[in-house]
């Protein structure tokens, strides 16, 4: 048993997702390190957080999440932690009603358009309808430069109004450069050479992760309530940067989302884990139906309605050079902040997919073993 009078924490982890895990973990597990990890949502996880709903069906409480990477390193990592289930993540776009493969591809083109195009044909056929920009800076600038201005319409100009709240042509470039196009039939989201899902969820997975003596969780727990009460040495944080700073040099804009989860009385409700909704006639950008991703089994369905908003709980940074010379502001600041060390997608303000904050939190895990003289323990 801890005994939380004993002895103070060499570690004060804020945040119990990927970022805040990996490290308690990492500190634990690998360096001996005694470590108090807060969160103050009631569970652990972070935005990965998975659970049994009322129908015992596993939903994701924070919108679809599946694991992918070309890093080795990575995937050994978090199989320490977890089995997992293959599985190629499909999503289909729904285009006036009709559902085409999103990322575009071969059948998007013949099916939107009626055509029976080859790979080499549909390379032709985007030549012809691509536009250059002089110089490729924006989200839009990407997507009319790889498909042209009806594709760009169609899939990419409304969905990304809705989700960011502003138009394409005032993100950067990383946003909708995430999303590839391709003149063959390949019809996967992600083209990662590892690609699956955590066998028993990512609630497990964490569970098994933070399972060390050395550990101590508390959830429902603001830092700021418990800061003063447990003596520690170091501090980890991983919630918003600009928070931590109380606002100092202004707010940094992060996109939230609000989900609408439903339970129906039928096995299925769509032809894929997830279905795009780019029309602006609607307010939400994807509906999820959890069974896809998960392989559960069950006479029900639930899915999940995503519609992006200003207010709530941060979950993006919205990336454009405003905001990141905002953050570089930040960033300045928080290396200046004797004892405290930022990581994961809010703290450093990063648009990061999971595998990207496990890499981010093992760097600074080593860099915080070179700080004590030691190295750092894979
Ligand atoms: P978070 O998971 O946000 O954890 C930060 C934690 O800090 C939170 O739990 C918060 O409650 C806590 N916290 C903040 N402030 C305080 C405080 N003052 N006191 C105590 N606790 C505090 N990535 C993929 O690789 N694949 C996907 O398919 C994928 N899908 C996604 C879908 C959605 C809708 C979203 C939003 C993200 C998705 N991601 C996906 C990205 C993934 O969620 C993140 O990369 C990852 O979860 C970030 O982990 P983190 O630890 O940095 O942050
Ligand atoms: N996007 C789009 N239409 C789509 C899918 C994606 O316009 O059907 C754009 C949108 O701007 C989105 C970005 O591409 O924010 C990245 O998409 P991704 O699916 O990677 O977003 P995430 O899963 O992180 O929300």
């Amino acid at each position: 048993m801890f005994n939380l009078a004993a002895k103070p924490f060499d570690y004060l982890i804020v945040g119990a997702g990927f970022a805040g895990a990996v490290l308690a973990e990492r500190l634990a597990a690998g360096s001996g390190k005694r470590v108090l990890l807060v969160d103050r949502r009631p569970h652990i996880g972070g935005n990965a957080y998975d659970y049994y709903n009322d129908a015992g069906i596993l939903v994701h409480r924070y919108g679809p999440h599946i694991f992918h990477t070309n890093a080795e390193r990575i995937w050994k990592y978090l199989s320490r932690f977890t089995t997992w289930r293959p599985y190629e993540h499909r999503v289909l776009a729904n285009i006036n009603s009709k559902l085409l493969p999103i990322p575009i591809n071969l059948t998007t083109i013949n099916t939107l358009y009626k055509l029976n195009l080859s790979s080499e044909g549909m390379q032709v056929f985007l030549a012809q309808r691509a536009e250059e920009p002089e110089t490729i800076r924006t989200a839009k600038d990407v997507v009319l430069a790889a498909v042209g201005r009806d594709l760009y319409e169609k899939f990419f100009e409304g969905y990304t109004r809705k989700q960011w709240g502003v138009d394409p042509s005032k993100l950067d470039k990383s946003v909708t450069a995430r999303i590839p196009t391709r003149t063959n039939t390949d019809d996967r989201y992600f083209g990662d050479t590892y690609q699956a899902m955590p066998k028993c969820g990512y609630t497990r997975l964490f569970e098994n992760m933070l399972d060390h003596p050395n550990i101590k969780v508390m959830v429902n727990t603001d830092y700021r309530e418990i800061v003063k009460s447990f003596r520690h040495d170091r501090l980890i944080y991983t919630g918003p940067v600009d928070e931590f700073f109380d606002y100092r040099f202004g707010r940094l804009p992060y996109r939230s989302l609000s989900f609408r989860h439903v339970t129906l009385d039928r096995p299925q409700f769509q032809p894929t884990a997830v279905v795009n909704y780019p029309s602006t006639d609607v307010p939400y950008t994807r509906i999820t139906e959890y069974k896809y991703l998960t392989g559960q089994t069950h006479d029900q369905t639930s899915i999940s309605y995503e519609t992006p908003c200003d207010e709530g709980d941060p979950y993006y940074p919205v990336p454009n050079p405003e905001n990141a010379v905002l953050y570089k502001k930040y960033e300045t600041l928080a290396a200046k902040t004797p004892g405290v060390w930022f990581a994961g997608r809010l703290a450093t303000y990063r648009y990061y997919n999971m595998d990207q904050v496990v890499a981010q939190s093992l760097a600074l895990y080593s860099q915080l073993s070179e700080l004590d003289g030691s190295l750092a323990q894979d």
